[in-house]
């Protein structure tokens, strides 16, 4: 029997994306992980590359973003379509689109490109100043949930690979992010269903070359009449080429089919005909087979989980595999969290295999269609223009391809992650019924991200990107958008009174001496599960700071003004309230997940019927009973 050094909250089984998002998730939010790969060194260079807008966001709140931009990665702004000449003459470029256009809300409107190697470095870094080491090389022989355990009841035997030694330990859950040719799904009898029956293998070569390409900085797809190639620009003057080396379709099928790295250089070569291409060096090549798969289930028992390439494979083609393992472990992570912390009932855990299985399934229909549209129709400039342009898209309903560029634009910027309603996210059949969600005109949708607003701290007087003002804390982020002070006064002060019960959400789940905080504490003052902000309306916001009564004042790093234009809402006096819809001055609430996508939003009124909501809100899934039960709240 393993003794009490050997049990962990959380074992995690691979060192890739996914695997590492979720390590340094809880590693920040204080529990004890066991994280083997079974790959003696890190991953040294190579391999996915494609950080897309909102994975860019998501890295930025988890505090690695500069550690990445540090090494000046590439960024793609636009996608160049290079078709064949007639006649064989070569070449030329038929049509480009920005990779993410302006009707997309972010403040990273472009790909940015890096290898993989550096990007799990970024990690382990960070990782490790959380006191949690990547042990390698070490691999899993086997594990059974047996329940001998009641808090730990899955057993996992680990093997180090350089003695063949091997060890038990136990733990609350098990992930497995060990990539497409997971060991845990396997043993599990997790079927892996394949979307499309037709398999890629892929050559991908890293490199830098000279040549007389105009759009060798750009990523571009090219067809000629000597085979496809896509070109992505890469940090340090590399460039990335990525040749379909072939495809089950192909008469002489054979998945072991393999190619040189001067075979796919010459292939190269007569694709890029009448330009040049001379290759200064070769940095990483692989020859990478692919199909399209997804895991039937995420869990069998909401205690050993996978995540990542494990649940779902697809082409390169669109960068989504490394992006969407982001995402995977960042809703296993805050979830693991809100259940092991004791705040939500362990049935929440479901909702792990419904959100992001959906995505991946989304993901795969997209790869399949995004495919498509990249080699059997050109735009036409019109076409992109109209498309790149148009932000409320009225006058191109019609145009199919129009549509399909919005959409698939916004999946693979990844702000198309949009989870159904749930018990997190919202919607009319949510056991939460106060008249006050939603409020009439509030254009924020439970399920999507919430959008980038810029607004003026007053502590400092700093003008700060909201949405990364609450780092990943695994908190529950409350906005409290306070419209004009003079008129919501007595709102924000019976909101405070109400947070203050003691069956509300807030005091039920406060810290044991939530009243002794450190006076460094930005975010969590008195509860690990809620940060709250207060956002006036206009400049009057500034002399209401001591006023406000001492539950929000504790939050003094997250009162903000709300008085910095936004493009998106000219002319607007408080741009972040009329952006997202609230009254500028009588405001409104939203309360975010804690990976930022919107919970739920809620009428700002005098008297209880705010906290109501909200404590109908968190009782859905939380572990105590919380308000007064009389769940009506009066408008
Ligand atoms: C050779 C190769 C080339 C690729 N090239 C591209 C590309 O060009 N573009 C692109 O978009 N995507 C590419 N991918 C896919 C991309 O890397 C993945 O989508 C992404 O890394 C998914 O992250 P993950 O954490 O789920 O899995 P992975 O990154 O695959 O990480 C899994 C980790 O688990 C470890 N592991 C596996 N089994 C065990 C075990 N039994 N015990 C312990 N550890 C284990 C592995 O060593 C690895 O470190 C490539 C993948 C591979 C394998």
């Amino acid at each position: 029997m393993p003794h009490a050094a050997d049990r962990y909250d959380v074992v995690i089984i691979g060192a890739g994306p996914v695997g590492l998002l979720s390590s340094l998730c809880f590693s920040k939010w204080g529990y004890k992980i066991k994280h083997i790969d079974n790959r003696p060194l890190p991953t040294k260079t190579g391999r996915a590359d494609g950080i897309q807008p909102r994975s860019l966001e998501i890295l930025r709140n988890l505090g690695i973003k500069r550690k990445l931009m540090a090494h000046d990665p590439a960024r793609v702004y636009d996608v160049a379509f290079w078709d064949p000449l007639p006649e064989g003459k070569g070449i030329h470029r038929t049509g480009n689109w920005p990779s993410c256009p302006s009707f997309i809300d972010t403040r990273y409107p472009f790909t940015t490109l890096l290898h993989q190697g550096l990007i799990e470095r970024a990690f382990i870094d960070e990782i490790a100043k959380h006191d949690t080491t990547i042990e390698r090389p070490w691999t899993i022989v086997g594990f059974k949930n047996d329940g001998k355990d009641s808090t730990y009841p899955v057993e996992v035997t680990l093997k180090d690979l350089n003695t063949n030694v091997e060890v038990v330990v136990r733990t609350k859950y098990l992930f497995g992010g060990e990539g497409a040719k997971s060991f845990i799904r396997e043993q599990l009898g997790i079927q892996i269903f394949h979307k499309d029956p037709i398999s890629h293998v892929w050559g991908v070569m890293d490199g830098v070359v000279q040549t007389d390409f105009p759009d060798i900085l750009t990523k571009c797809t090219i067809h000629s009449d000597s085979g496809s190639i896509m070109v992505i620009p890469r940090e340090n003057n590399m460039v990335r080429l990525y040749v379909q080396i072939s495809s089950s379709t192909d008469p002489d099928w054979n998945p072991r089919k393999t190619a040189t790295v001067s075979e796919v250089q010459e292939a190269a070569k007569r694709i890029f005909r009448p330009y040049s291409l001379k290759w200064d060096r070769v940095e990483w090549y692989s020859v990478y087979p692919i199909g399209q798969g997804i895991a039937d289930k995420y869990t069998l028992d909401h205690r050993v989980f996978i995540g990542g390439d494990s649940c779902h494979t697809h082409s390169p083609k669109a960068g989504q595999g490394m992006n969407t393992a982001f995402h995977d472990a960042l809703n296993f992570a805050w979830k693991i969290h809100l259940v092991e912390g004791g705040f939500a009932k362990p049935s929440i855990l479901t909702t792990y295999e419904s959100e992001r299985k959906l995505i991946a399934e989304t993901l795969l229909n997209f790869d399949a269609k995004y495919a498509a549209l990249f080699s059997s129709r050109q735009p036409s400039a019109a076409e992109v223009g109209a498309a790149s342009n148009n932000d409320d898209g009225s006058a191109n309903t019609t145009n199919q391809f129009v549509e399909m560029f919005k959409s698939a634009c916004e999946f693979t910027s990844g702000y198309g992650v949009v989870y159904q309603p749930n018990i997190f996210n919202w919607g009319p059949d949510h056991p939460a019924k106060s008249p006050l969600f939603n409020p009439q005109g509030v254009k924020l949708i439970p399920g999507r991200v919430f959008p980038s607003c810029t607004v003026t701290r007053l502590s400092d007087a700093y003008k700060v990107p909201l949405e990364q003002e609450v780092p990943a804390n695994g908190s529950f982020r409350i906005h409290i958008f306070a419209g004009n002070p003079d008129k919501t006064r007595e709102a924000i002060n019976d909101f405070a009174l109400n947070l203050e019960k003691k069956r509300s959400f807030y005091s039920s789940y406060q810290k044991e001496d939530s009243t002794n905080f450190s006076y460094f504490e930005r975010h969590n003052p008195h509860s690990r599960f809620f940060t709250l902000s207060v956002v006036y309306s206009g400049k009057k916001g500034a002399s209401t700071i001591d006023q406000l009564p001492s539950v929000l004042r504790a939050y003094k790093h997250h009162i903000y003004v709300d008085d910095i234009p936004d493009i998106r809402v000219p002319n607007a006096k408080a741009a972040a309230h009329m952006k997202l819809g609230f009254d500028t001055e009588n405001g409104g609430v939203v309360v975010l997940r804690p990976d930022g996508h919107i919970a739920c939003t809620v009428q700002l009124v005098r008297g209880s019927g705010t906290v109501d909501a909200l404590n109908e809100y968190f009782a859905a899934f939380a572990t105590k009973p919380l308000g007064d039960g009389n769940s009506q709240a009066r408008l």
